[in-house]
């Protein structure tokens, strides 16, 4: 059978080789771009919100295989939730690549949890979310996060 680290580690390698929602949202409402230079991470995260819904969510960047995997797992996990509903999603995930605590299944967003064991990763797997706070905080504009 096959462990779950394996099948973890193979769901990385997919979203990586094959990101989802991997383009330009050419009527996002909303994007920002997010950049982490101690890998060479960037990207940049496309919102079309309407009514405090997230409607659609793309992405465009470069960067390692964590960074790219987590931004296409997130974008997955982003389609049509509530704003208030996404903020609450990056906390737990924040949580749980920073803080030695049990957490509850986020189901493929797990996937991401094994990073915590390597700290110089952790700011790999949390800058599309870093990214997409940056995006629904600053109602259309393009900002830059660190
Ligand atoms: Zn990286």
């Amino acid at each position: 059978m096959m462990e779950l680290r394996d099948l973890y580690q193979s769901l990385i390698i997919d979203h990586n080789k094959h990101p989802r929602n991997f383009y330009q949202l050419e009527d996002a409402t909303v994007s920002a771009r997010g950049n982490n230079p101690l890998c060479g991470d960037q990207l940049t995260l496309y919102l079309k919100i309407e009514n405090n819904q997230i409607k659609k969510v793309s992405f465009l960047g470069v960067g390692c295989a964590i960074s790219i995997a987590s931004a296409s797992l997130m974008t997955e996990s982003l389609q049509d939730i509530k704003k208030d509903e996404a903020l609450h999603l990056f906390h737990k995930i924040h949580t749980m690549l920073t803080q030695d605590v049990p957490h509850e299944s986020l189901g493929k967003l797990d996937a991401l949890a094994g990073v915590r064991a390597y700290p110089a990763r952790v700011k790999c797997a949390t800058l599309s979310w870093h990214t997409l706070v940056a995006a629904l905080e600053n109602t259309n504009q393009i900002a830059t996060t660190e």
